[in-house]
C-alpha cells in the first residue's frame, strides 16, 4: 500500500491555506542544506528563494512512497530542495504538465521489452535509480537521491537528472533540446543543437577511446573500471544519446560545475544561459 504524503504533510507541516505552500521547519531545512555540499555556493537570498520553491513544489506535486518506503518529511524536503535548484531562476512552471513523484527505497525493477535486429522480442527487468515518464510520474530511488555529491566518483544527482528530463520533455521527445522562453533571449534551437551535438560527439569519442583501452579481463562490476572513466568530466552514461547527455550535463552543471566548464566551456556557457545561473562564478 503506497504511503501517500498528504497525511505526513498535515502532521509535520503547518499548511497555510489549501492552495498555498507548505512550511518547511527551520531545522529540517538547515540540516538538509548541510547534507548537500553543492548547495553551499548559494547566498542568503538564493537560499530563501530555493526554500520558497521547494515549499511550493511540495504542495503542487503529489509525492508517494512505494515498495514499503515510509515517506518522511526529511525525504520530501531533500527531494524538493534538489529539484528546485535547476529552476531557481526559471520558476516551477518548468515542471508543468504532470504531478506525481513516486519514491522507492532503493533501485527498483522496471519491465523492458527490446526487439533485436532479427525481430526477436526480448523481455527483461532493469534495475534503475530514476525515471521520468512523458506526461506521467517521475520515479526516484531514495537511496540514490541521498548520494548526490561528487565524493568518490562522477557528479551525481538522480533528482536533478530526472527533473532535467522533465524539462526536456516539455517540447516533445527527450532529445536534449529543451524549449526556450522569453527569458532566453540569446538562445536559439539552431545554436543549441550545434553546440550540444559538437560536445556530445567529442564526449562520445572520448568514452569510446576509454572503452577500447579497457583490459579484456576487467571485472565490469569492480571499482577498477571507474578509474578508467575518471578522466571524463561527468558520467559516461551521457554518451547514450543526446537526451541523456543533457540530463547528465545538468547534474554536473549543478554538482561539479568547474569540471564541466574546464572540459566544455562553450557547452557550459550555453547551460548558464538556459538555467540563468553560473555555478562556477560563485566559487571563484
Ligand atoms: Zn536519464
Amino acid at each position: 500500500m503506497p504511503a501517500h504524503n498528504s497525511k505526513m504533510l498535515r502532521t509535520l507541516f503547518e499548511r497555510l491555506t489549501r492552495s498555498s505552500s507548505v512550511v518547511i521547519p527551520d531545522q529540517l531545512w538547515t540540516s538538509t542544506l548541510a547534507s548537500l555540499p553543492f548547495m553551499l555556493r548559494l547566498n542568503a537570498d538564493e537560499c530563501s528563494r530555493l526554500r520558497k520553491l521547494a515549499s511550493q513544489l511540495l504542495s503542487q506535486k503529489q509525492m508517494t512512497g512505494a515498495a514499503g518506503l515510509e515517506l518522511t518529511a526529511a525525504i520530501q524536503v531533500n527531494i524538493a530542495m534538489q529539484a528546485s535548484l535547476p529552476v531557481l531562476n526559471l520558476g516551477l512552471d518548468w515542471y508543468r504538465g504532470w504531478n506525481s513523484i513516486i519514491v522507492y527505497p532503493r533501485e527498483f525493477l522496471v519491465p523492458r521489452e527490446l526487439t533485436d535486429d532479427d525481430g526477436v522480442v526480448h523481455q527483461y527487468v532493469e534495475p534503475i535509480a530514476g525515471e521520468a515518464w512523458d506526461g506521467g510520474p517521475l520515479l526516484l530511488s531514495w537511496e540514490d537521491a541521498q548520494q548526490s555529491a561528487t565524493a568518490g566518483g562522477a557528479a551525481y544527482s538522480v533528482v536533478m537528472h530526472e527533473f532535467a528530463h522533465k524539462i526536456d520533455l516539455l517540447n516533445g521527445d527527450a532529445d536534449g533540446v529543451p524549449p526556450f522562453s522569453s527569458v532566453h533571449k540569446k538562445l536559439s534551437t539552431a545554436r543549441w543543437r550545434r553546440v550540444m551535438h559538437d560536445t556530445f560527439e567529442r564526449f562520445a569519442a572520448e568514452v569510446e577511446l576509454i572503452e577500447a583501452e579497457l583490459p579484456a579481463d576487467l571485472d565490469l562490476e569492480s571499482d577498477t573500471e571507474e578509474r578508467y572513466f575518471a578522466r571524463l568530466p561527468f558520467d559516461a552514461y551521457a554518451a547514450q544519446d543526446t537526451g541523456e547527455f543533457f540530463a547528465v550535463s545538468s547534474e554536473a552543471f549543478f554538482v561539479a560545475p568547474q569540471r564541466l566548464r574546464s572540459a566544455f566551456p562553450e557547452w557550459y556557457a550555453l547551460l548558464t544561459e538556459f538555467f540563468l545561473q553560473n555555478p562556477v562564478a560563485l566559487h571563484e
